[in-house]
């Protein structure tokens, strides 16, 4: 076989040791750097291994300050998980050199590279994993620190290995509302940076945190800087940018509606199917290849949106919709509701027919924070309403003093 980087003629497989020494791929790069399935790359002894703790050496090392506040961080994202004998962290492909640099300092208490690979049933093919990975034995034991320098350390590797951004808003999807609570009240305390609590997380125990503005994404992230610039893979997310796209995600739900006092039959109350777009633009994560993830969008809009409004009378939702449930204040409506969990969220489309329907483009969430929500819906609901001096001829109203007849 010859090794397409070096031109050599190998003996043997092409393996990660001649990889290492000719070019300094792993082996699943040289796969993708020249499209070739791993499959073709492996002996069949070299799938489906199973690793043994014989193989690994105990330290002599004691842990240092750097590998407790890097374990914390780690803890805090959930990223260390337990298989069987060890304790692995796994990271994708393209985070390969955040994973080596968690290994450089994990390396002391007995952390080894592997990339290992495994033919999986439900993909038809050989998926390799890129993980550090450790007896559990070896783990030292974990020692609280609670100076400022050991938090920001812990949280900016908590960042780096879930933080996203989306239209300049970091948000954290915390594997546990605990963590999520006492990294909120920490920032707030000593360096007055807020979050906003998303009813959205992925994790059945955790809490999505959104900074709660533009002004308190660039504080956190100009405070921690010093440390994520020092974690590759995961500084791209928060210093570059990159070409922006537009992702669609089309929905359907069945309401019911009347528009109050209209002239024509639409006073009745109807049904009708309702077909949505719901239009989010942003910078093409680095990590993720991705806007943001199809899945996030799925769920915020069947959350906010689908399990809200199906099946049910839009007039009697919400008191915004109450008077007017119209497609024109429905857009703004669900624009109000979206744009905290979709900073990027750019256009609405509602189809009330095939043959009508409304687009609307709404203030970002920045425009949104600094003038407040639309007026527009909250007629019904202002507390001026009620107030003015017209409202004196109710009382001496004629209608107070009918007589029922008869
Ligand atoms: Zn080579």
């Amino acid at each position: 076989m010859q090794c397409k980087e070096c031109n050599k003629e190998l003996v043997n497989q092409i393996d990660n040791t001649h990889l290492y020494d000719c070019c300094g791929l792993t082996l699943q790069e040289y796969a993708l750097r020249h499209h070739l399935p791993l499959d073709l790359l492996l002996n069949s002894d070299q799938i489906n291994q199973r690793d043994d703790i014989t193989n690994y050496i105990k330290p002599t090392q004691t842990s240092t300050q750097q590998v407790q506040d890097i374990l914390a961080g780690l803890y805090m994202a959930n990223a260390i998980r337990q298989d069987g004998d060890f304790t692995v962290i796994t990271l994708g492909i393209r985070r390969l050199e955040q994973l080596l640099w968690y290994q450089q300092s994990l390396q002391v208490v007995g952390f080894q590279f592997k990339q290992e690979y495994f033919y999986e049933n439900n993909s038809h093919r050989v998926v390799a994993k890129n993980s550090i990975k450790v007896p559990s034995s070896y783990l030292p034991p974990r020692i609280v620190n609670s100076s400022d320098e050991s938090f920001l350390q812990q949280i900016a590797v908590l960042i780096g290995h879930i933080g996203e951004m989306h239209s300049g808003y970091l948000f954290l999807d915390f594997p546990g509302a605990e963590d999520a609570n006492r990294v909120e009240s920490e920032l707030a305390k000593k360096h007055q940076i807020r979050f906003t609590e998303l009813d959205a997380s992925e994790h059945e125990k955790g809490q999505l945190m959104r900074c709660e503005t533009l002004e308190d994404t660039s504080r956190l992230i100009s405070l921690l800087s010093r440390y994520l610039q020092e974690i590759p893979n995961a500084c791209e997310r928060f210093f570059d940018q990159h070409e922006q796209a537009t992702v669609v995600k089309e929905l359907v739900f069945d309401s019911a509606h009347f528009i109050t006092d209209h002239p024509d039959k639409c006073v009745n109350l109807h049904g009708g199917r309702y077909a949505m777009n719901v239009k989010v633009k942003d910078y093409i994560d680095p990590l993720t290849g991705f806007v943001l993830d199809y899945g996030y969008l799925k769920r915020i809009a069947k959350q906010k949106i689908v399990d809200e409004l199906d099946h049910h009378n839009l007039n009697y939702v919400t008191a915004e919709l109450s008077w007017r449930s119209s497609t024109e204040l429905l857009n703004i409506f669900i624009w109000e509701k979206l744009i905290e969990y979709l900073p990027g969220l750019t256009e609405l489309q509602i189809y009330e027919t095939s043959q009508s329907h409304c687009t609307f483009v709404g203030p970002s969430l920045d425009e949104l924070q600094k003038k407040g929500k639309s007026s527009l819906l909250r007629y019904f609901v202002s507390d001026e309403l009620g107030k003015s001096q017209l409202r004196n001829l109710l009382s001496q109203s004629s209608l107070r003093r009918l007589k029922v007849i008869g």
